[in-house]
């Protein structure tokens, strides 16, 4: 039939993105970017502000004095390459694919900005925040420490 296994799963990533977008732009924040910044906190890393407006990117979390931004991405519009989240969808193929090149291509610039003002910039896929919490409290530690040591 016309609805292969994978295109089911398509749309339903592109629904999926789309909720969590639309969640992220009604200022409730996304689920990702709550439970990292709830394990920072226990971690003892703490005095971060969120959602940094004033630098390139909008940065999730930002250790202002330390200088390391932290994005948390989500794995389909950032075209995550570890979980298998990300498929291009069937339908508007073209759409899509100019779409998350240019959602990539915005990435490597933010990061080229905020490293020229000096940022560490960290980014933490979503799938990683789900699986594997503790990995991502560590590499923002080493990222943190790394810098004082500078
Ligand atoms: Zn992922």
């Amino acid at each position: 039939m016309a609805y292969s296994k994978t295109t089911k799963r398509t749309f339903l990533n592109v629904a999926e993105a789309t909720r969590r977008t639309m969640a992220a732009n009604s200022s409730t924040e996304t689920k990702p970017e709550v439970n990292l910044r709830k394990a920072l906190w226990a971690a003892g890393l703490r005095g971060y502000r969120k959602n940094v407006r004033k630098l390139p990117g909008k940065p999730d979390i930002v250790f202002g004095p330390r200088k390391v931004a932290i994005f948390i991405d989500g794995c389909f519009w950032h075209a995550c390459p570890h979980c298998g989240r990300f498929v291009y969808p069937k339908k508007n193929a073209d759409y899509w694919h100019e779409k998350i090149e240019s959602n990539k291509r915005r990435d490597v610039e933010v990061r080229a900005q905020l490293e020229r003002q000096g940022y560490t910039v960290l980014t933490v896929w979503e799938c990683e925040v789900k699986k594997h919490l503790q990995d991502c409290v560590i590499r923002v530690r080493q990222a943190l420490g790394a810098q004082t040591q500078v």
